[in-house]
């Protein structure tokens, strides 16, 4: 890992002409405007409060097992390849990212399995296998993704949407394509067995929304999978992470840990730097923020330079689910069970409703199982299994005490597994760690510990969301999760993609 910053490099950024921009926080939303800032010119700073980069994509190693917390699943590759280019090298000198073929395994509640292919005669194949009825349904499903795809993410992923005439603009698409539906009333337009309207409806949870409210636009997402594949990066997508620290430091500019922003600094209605924790104050001709957008205005930009995102404005909005995710290796291989897995409980709406609207923890469980070492066996000692499994929960909301919860609630999950996918294990775990809502709280400074800040909904999208450049501060711009367009990995690299467009080049400052 490139998480230490050699004493030399940074000294020799000292003096380097040239407007500067701090970077808050080095998620790969931050990471990317870095890159970006960087290409264009701006001595680039970013600031990370935590020992290491990559924030929901940091990396824990522990005991010879490598995990990655978060993302797992890469989509969009092109967006990697794209900042890359930019930092004057080509991914593949970096990064191995392979295709993963099947994508991931669903097993229902009744044991059925399917197996979701990026070629398209097995991918029909197996929807015939599992629901006859339904092949020309998901087909035409599949159509009418690629129509989302073309007009959701590429036309509009990388649109500012700093007007709400932008928001306008759009309007007649998003009725065209049926957008106020939910995904999964989309999806149920078109199949009928209710293992295959989750299927093709369950991907909006992976960036925070529930299915039976987010905006049918998240239906692009199977098209994304089938066009430009699923992959995972050898070593991890830490490797990513790592790789992105070094095209920045590549291009001079440097990365600070262990440096808290405790605020950005606001003269006159316009960002002039931030203070640290420490006491410390750093100048800069812009403030980039990829820390927790809720965060970021309720904490770090003072209240009287706020009129948009006031405190009572960020209070009242809705956030994404929690996550509670267990990280452990066994000292024996499952090569039965697939790289990425999803466990199905016996309840789909109701589970969700318990979770989004309810605030309620549940007794039972939808999981996702992941094992980076079916595909990279160096991620654990030799003879053993990594995997980490997530299990969505209500965040802080829901008043869950945590520290008392935590081990009855991974208990329930280990009977799960235990009993649909890897029996026994629990003899064989030689390492583990465990994140609750409350970590990604006290961690990652999220707003009431949710896993993806702002919940996707239509009426928190677009130029609904807090917008890219800072509405209430001058110089102040976001990346990130809590920003447009919103969470997931593609998602976040999009949003520092969009400040291209609203960050003047610092030639022009
Ligand atoms: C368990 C899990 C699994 C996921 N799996 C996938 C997946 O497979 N595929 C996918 O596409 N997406 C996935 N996601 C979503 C994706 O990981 C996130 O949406 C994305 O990584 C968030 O990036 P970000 O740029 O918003 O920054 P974050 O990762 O949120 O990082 C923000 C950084 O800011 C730092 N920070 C915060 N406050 C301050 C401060 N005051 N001063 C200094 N630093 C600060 C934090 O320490 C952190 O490092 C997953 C998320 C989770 C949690």
């Amino acid at each position: 890992m490139l998480t230490t910053a050699p004493v030399q490099r940074q000294a020799a950024r000292v003096g380097k002409p040239g407007r500067h921009a701090i970077v808050i926080g080095s998620g790969l939303g931050g990471l990317a405007a870095a890159i970006r800032l960087g290409a264009r010119g701006y001595r680039v700073t970013v600031l990370e409060r935590l020992d290491g980069p990559g924030g929901r994509a940091y990396v824990f190693r522990q005991d010879g097992f490598t995990f990655d917390a978060g993302p797992t699943i890469i989509t969009a590759p092109f967006l990697l390849e794209e900042l890359w280019s930019l930092a004057g090298r080509s991914l593949s000198q970096d990064i191995d990212l392979r295709p993963l073929d099947p994508f991931y395994r669903i097993r229902f509640h009744d044991g059925e399995t399917l197996d979701c292919y990026a070629d398209e005669e097995e991918m029909r194949a197996e929807v015939a296998r599992l629901s006859p009825g339904d092949v020309d349904g998901f087909e035409a499903f599949m159509e009418k993704s690629a129509e989302i795809y073309r007009v959701g993410f590429e036309e509009l992923g990388a649109v500012p949407f700093a007007n709400f005439s932008d928001m306008v603009k759009v309007l007649p698409d998003f009725v065209r394509l049926a957008s106020y539906k939910s995904v999964y009333a989309f999806a149920s337009r078109y199949v009928r067995d209710p293992r295959l309207r989750f299927a093709l409806s369950f991907h909006p949870l992976f960036v925070g929304g529930n299915p039976f409210k987010v905006t049918s636009i998240y239906g692009l997402i199977a098209c994304l999978e089938r066009r430009h594949g699923v992959h995972f990066a050898m070593g991890g997508t830490g490797r990513i992470v790592e790789g992105m620290v070094g095209l920045i430091k590549r291009q001079g500019n440097e990365i600070r840990y262990n440096a808290e922003v405790a605020e950005v600094l606001v003269e006159n209605g316009a960002a002039t730097g931030v203070r640290l924790a420490s006491g410390e104050r750093i100048k800069s001709d812009i403030v980039v923020s990829n820390a927790d957008t809720a965060w970021t205005y309720r904490n770090l930009v003072p209240s009287h330079a706020r009129k948009r995102w006031s405190d009572k404005k960020i209070d009242r909005a809705s956030y994404s689910m929690g996550l509670f995710v267990w990280y452990f290796g066994t000292a024996r291989r499952y090569p039965d069970v697939k790289h990425h897995t999803i466990l199905l409980g016996p309840r789909y709406k109701e589970l969700l409703g318990d979770i989004f609207d309810r605030h309620t923890l549940a007794d039972d469980f939808s999981l996702y199982l992941h094992r980076p070492t079916a595909t990279d066996p160096s991620l654990a000692p030799e003879g053993c299994d990594a995997f980490y499994v997530l299990s969505p929960v209500p965040h802080l909301d829901a008043g869950i005490d945590w520290s008392a919860q935590t081990n009855a609630y991974r208990e329930a999950i280990a009977k799960v597994l235990d009993a649909v996918a890897l029996p026994g294990f629990q003899e064989h775990i030689v390492t583990s760690r465990i994140m609750t809502p409350q970590d990604f709280h006290d961690r990652l400074l999220s707003h009431k510990g949710a896993a993806f800040s702002f919940e996707p909904l239509f009426t928190q999208s677009a130029w609904f969301r807090p917008h890219n450049k800072s509405e209430d501060v001058e110089g102040l711009y976001l990346v990130g999760a809590g920003t447009h367009p919103g969470a997931g990995v593609p998602g976040v690299l999009c949003s520092a993609k969009i400040l291209d467009q609203v960050v003047p080049h610092a030639a022009l400052l």
